[in-house]
């Protein structure tokens, strides 16, 4: 399955050139147009979902289980000093590109970004996280 007009479907199915470092039968893993450092990499799945809600179960594991090696090896390779691996899901949460897509970041010392890539820090009452966790559990 794909969109016709999803840029992320072109590029995975090779019709949009990109910097492919890694490829199988379920992913593309290309490098960031835009990147936040050097080697920050896309997981993008070769079927279309748009987003983790979509995702069957079993391409979550495998995708997880890619970003795993990946940082392992990308780590080697550019001799970074850390690793973020990120996940956007829906306009609220930061995702411009609506088809499945892992970050991988390497972080290098003073490389000019936050060192964590970065949210506001809510004060909650007890009584607020004890509803939450109701709610949740
Ligand atoms: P997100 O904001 O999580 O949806 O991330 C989308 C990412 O895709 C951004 O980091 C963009 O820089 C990147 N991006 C958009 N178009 C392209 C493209 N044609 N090739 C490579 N990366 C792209
Ligand atoms: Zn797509």
């Amino acid at each position: 399955m794909r969109e016709t007009d999803c840029i992320f479907c072109k590029i995975a199915a090779g019709e949009i050139p990109s910097k492919t470092i890694y490829e199988d039968e379920r992913f593309r893993v290309i490098l960031d147009i835009s990147p936040a450092t050097k080697g920050h990499a896309l997981i993008i799945s070769k079927e279309h979902y748009a987003n983790i809600y979509e995702l069957p179960e079993e391409m979550a594991a495998s995708a997880m289980v890619l970003a795993k090696k990946l940082a392992a090896h990308m780590t080697e390779i550019l001799q970074c000093d850390g690793f973020n691996i990120i996940q956007n899901n829906r306009e609220p949460a930061g995702q411009t590109v609506f088809h499945f897509h892992m970050h991988l970041i390497p972080r290098y010392k003073g490389d000019g970004n936050q060192e964590k890539i970065c949210w506001n820090h809510l004060e909650l009452s007890q009584e607020e996280l004890e509803d939450i966790c109701q709610k949740l559990s």
